[in-house]
């Protein structure tokens, strides 16, 4: 018995649309009550005690330090005149070392300033040297214009910052080019824009003093790794011209940024990792929802498919957006200024709502002061919902995390983050928004139904300990560095120094594009032979998306990445889209289309797909035992075969249609496990049960890598088996879903006992008999979930601890 988990990127959202009174509502807003107070009346509003962990995070007065003696009077002054009257110690040791020419690392909070840390010395340069340039690369356009009016605001004689970015006109690029001492980009212009007109930049390269990566951590996966050779494109242009810059990298708080940072540039990178600036308390909660009754959990079912993720014959939790929307009403309704975040715009709007309602239903009139707010607003009507928080028209706003990057919001008294936002750095992020000037403020996570929330309300020591994710990136991923090779050598042709520079598998790649005819080799060098330049999206993976269209009036209703379509779109799916249900007449995949129609029907679709996985190569591996670890690469197929129309009241099967759609190809890497079938009968796991038990085990692997890389499930397939022909052996596989790998199994792999430790805890530890969404159910499973062994995968886990060095 085989069983595969690649099934889908479905990405959707879980809107849960059931409405939920809230249980106690007191009078109008007024001023509201103490941290601990607040959090002792939400705790007593239910049956049990949801939380299942409070931490105190105590206040912390900064650390401030001098000015860096190489700072010019001119530049401290434009500093106090914007209200920095000194840096932090943070600050000043990651310029003090920035300005001796190494290439750094500041990883600290949000709101800790890290942008002092680049300013003080590339601005200090600029004013020392008056031909000196610097780039500044964001990951977002809206980012790096919110960086140009700071540096802008100093008002700094001669530096004429200036963003050169998609929307910046014909008419300006010009000037900036030959003007400009601090442009602000980013990597994609940097790769479409700057790199293949080298030549028109090289007075502005030629002059580099620094290079500014600001965000550095959203850099991850295959995107990271596109952007690991940029920089190393811009590096070898620099090089041509006769410079080299000093890489200044700001990252969130993350595990190892050294080393994720030296990865991105190529370079050895220094850490300053000690936060110095000061912060008010934060009482942080951790909040479990309640099991619902097996009895009545389903009392208003919602479709599967609508809530994304559960089985209706198994025991669920009561979902995070009822239980948030519900907090959401209790804090306003004590007059207390509450920032909810939810992961999707669809949820946000679902919290809101019932928040409104539920305040609307208490004192009529009261909802009124609950918004949602969702990303793409433009900046006046952020400035206005700033204005209405600040000035408590508005109690409480439920929004996406479109939050973290951009808007300016203070004076919060609460913040509730609804589901586990994926990162520490975020979740940190998220929660520092709470606390006006200094004041002691509230936060509570509130878990989703899913095996890496849960685990993490049960393991407060893996949010408050010591980091834990590493922002992961593969640079010698042949799919990443084969392109960007070929957009070096239309720059210049490459030389032997440039496979150095580009790493572990250059001379691979190299080869590879000249048997394929796009490299021609000669004495002086590998040159591009043809006249147009290669098309790279850095950004681009899984094909090219496919358009949903409504057929009877041609509108555009959305995109679907082509990893999925093939599940979400197949001829007869109930397809959701905004909350309107279609049904799919026909997917055209040459035409990279599928055509729908408005119905309601009271079904859901459920695809399942067959997945062959043989393993290519074995990189590496751990012989312990009875068990055994191993990363390599694998060529996954896949095929969606069929798919179930279930009854949407009560998940009854109503038919298995078959599908006819091609099969598709994936060369990845992947780590996995063996075990042997002595090993296995000797834990007590019977025969019959090794498939369910492998299963299990896998499902509650992939919900808990996030925890050691920052990737997403989603990122991630696995597939398990009895006997694998390539193996001869039980076998877990866990595998990256990008084409080449994106890092995340080759942490896994680096990881595996951290990793599989937390894995066998989450199963043990959570409530649920027999499986759950919180522990060896997965929402992606291409075999509807079937088998499962939640104790059987408990005794596969143990065997491979008790054997697996650490
Ligand atoms: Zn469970
Ligand atoms: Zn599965």
């Amino acid at each position: 018995m085989t069983t595969n988990d690649f099934s889908s990127a479905h990405r959707t959202p879980r809107p849960d649309l059931e409405s939920s009174p809230s249980a106690t509502v007191s009078a109008g807003p007024g001023p509201g009550p103490a941290p601990t107070e607040l959090l002792r009346r939400l705790r007593a509003r239910g049956a049990g005690d949801p939380v299942t962990h409070v931490e105190r995070v105590p206040a912390r007065a900064g650390v401030p330090a001098q000015w860096p003696s190489w700072a010019p009077e001119e530049l401290r002054a434009a500093f106090t005149r914007r209200g920095v009257t000194a840096p932090w110690q943070h600050q000043a040791e990651a310029a003090n070392l920035a300005y001796e020419g190494q290439h750094v690392v500041v990883a600290t909070g949000t709101a800790s300033g890290k942008s002092l840390a680049y300013q003080l010395p590339a601005l200090a340069t600029l004013l020392a040297d008056p031909r000196a340039t610097v780039l500044y690369l964001a990951p977002t356009k809206a980012l790096a214009a919110d960086q140009l009016r700071a540096v802008a605001a100093l008002e700094l004689e001669g530096v004429r910052p200036a963003c050169y970015d998609g929307d910046t006109p014909r008419a300006e690029r010009e000037w900036i080019r030959r003007h400009s001492r601090f442009v602000l980009t980013n990597p994609d212009m940097l790769h479409h824009g700057i790199l293949p007109g080298h030549a028109q930049w090289s007075g502005f390269l030629r002059r580099l003093a620094y290079v500014v990566i600001d965000e550095c951590h959203t850099y991850r996966g295959v995107f990271g790794s596109h952007v690991a050779h940029v920089l190393r494109r811009l590096r070898r242009q620099c090089a041509r011209f006769g410079a080299t810059p000093v890489f200044v990298l700001a990252s969130a708080t993350s595990g190892d940024p050294a080393t994720a940072a030296g990865r991105l540039t190529g370079l050895p990178v220094t850490a300053v990792t000690e936060d110095a600036s000061p912060r008010g308390g934060v009482t942080f909660a951790l909040w479990e929802p309640p099991l619902l009754p097996r009895d009545t959990g389903s009392s208003a079912p919602v479709p599967p498919q609508a809530t994304g993720e559960h089985d209706d014959l198994h025991q669920v939790r009561r979902s995070a957006l009822r239980e948030t929307a519900d907090l959401l009403a209790d804090t306003v309704a004590e007059g207390v200024r509450t920032l909810a975040f939810v992961r999707s715009r669809k949820g946000a709007e679902v919290v809101a709502a019932n928040a409104r309602r539920s305040l609307d239903d208490a004192v009529p009139g009261l909802g009124d002061r609950v918004a949602a707010y969702r990303g793409g607003y433009l900046r006046e009507e952020r400035r206005e919902l700033e204005r209405a928080l600040l000035h408590g028209d508005l109690l409480g706003l439920a929004s996406t995390n479109a939050l973290e990057l951009g808007v300016d919001l203070v004076g919060l008294d609460a913040v509730l983050i609804c589901g586990y936002p994926g990162t520490r750095a975020s979740l940190w992020q998220q929660a520092g928004r709470a606390g006006r000037s200094g004041q002691e403020a509230l936060a509570v996570l509130v878990a989703r139904d899913d095996p890496l929330d849960t685990y993490l309300v049960h393991h407060p020591e893996a949010i408050f300990g010591a980091p834990v994710e590493a922002t992961v990136l593969d640079p010698a991923n042949p799919y990443v560095l084969a392109p960007q090779l070929a957009c070096a050598a239309v720059e210049a042709p490459l030389t032997p120094a440039d496979l150095v520079l580009f790493g572990d598998g250059a001379k691979e790649a190299v080869d590879q594009l000249v048997a394929a005819g796009a490299l021609r080799q000669r004495p002086t060098g590998w040159y591009w032979r043809h006249r147009e330049r290669p098309e790279v999206d850095l950004r681009g993976e899984g094909g090219a998306p496919l358009c949903v269209v409504e057929s009877s009036t041609g509108r555009l209703l959305g995109t679907v990445d082509g990893g999925s379509s093939h599940f979400l779109l197949h001829p007869g799916a109930v397809y959701l889209h905004q909350g309107v249900s279609y049904v799919v007449d026909d997917l055209d995949l040459a035409d990279g289309c599928a055509l729908v129609h408005a119905e309601e029907p009271d079904w859901s679709t459920h695809a399942r797909d067959v997945t062959d996985l043989s393993v290519v190569s074995v990189r590496s591996y751990v012989d312990a035992g009875p068990v055994g670890m191993f990363l390599g690469e694998v060529d996954v197929t896949s095929q969606v075969v069929s798919y179930q129309r279930r009854r949407i009241a009560t998940g009854e099967v109503i038919d298995t249609r078959p599908l006819d759609l091609p099969t598709r190809e994936l060369r990845t890497v992947a780590v996995w496990f063996t075990l042997s079938p002595q090993s296995l009968a000797s834990a007590g796991v019977q025969p019959a049960d090794v498939p369910g038990a492998l299963h299990a085990a896998e499902h509650a692997a992939i919900g808990l890598l996030p925890l050691m890389a920052t990737c997403d499930r989603w990122d991630i397939g696995g597939l398990s088996t009895a006997v694998h022909p390539d193996t001869e052996a039980p076998t877990v596989f866990v595998y990256d879903g990008h084409p080449g790998g994106a890092g995340f199994a080759e942490r896994a792999y680096g990881t595996a006992s951290a990793w599989l430790r937390a894995t066998r805890d989450a199963i043990a530890e959570c409530g649920c008999e027999t499986g759950c969404p919180s522990c060896v159910q997965s929402p992606k499973c291409g075999n509807g979930n079937n088998p499962l062994s939640k104790p059987d995968a408990i005794r596969v886990l143990d065997v491979v601890l008790a054997n697996l060095p650490d």
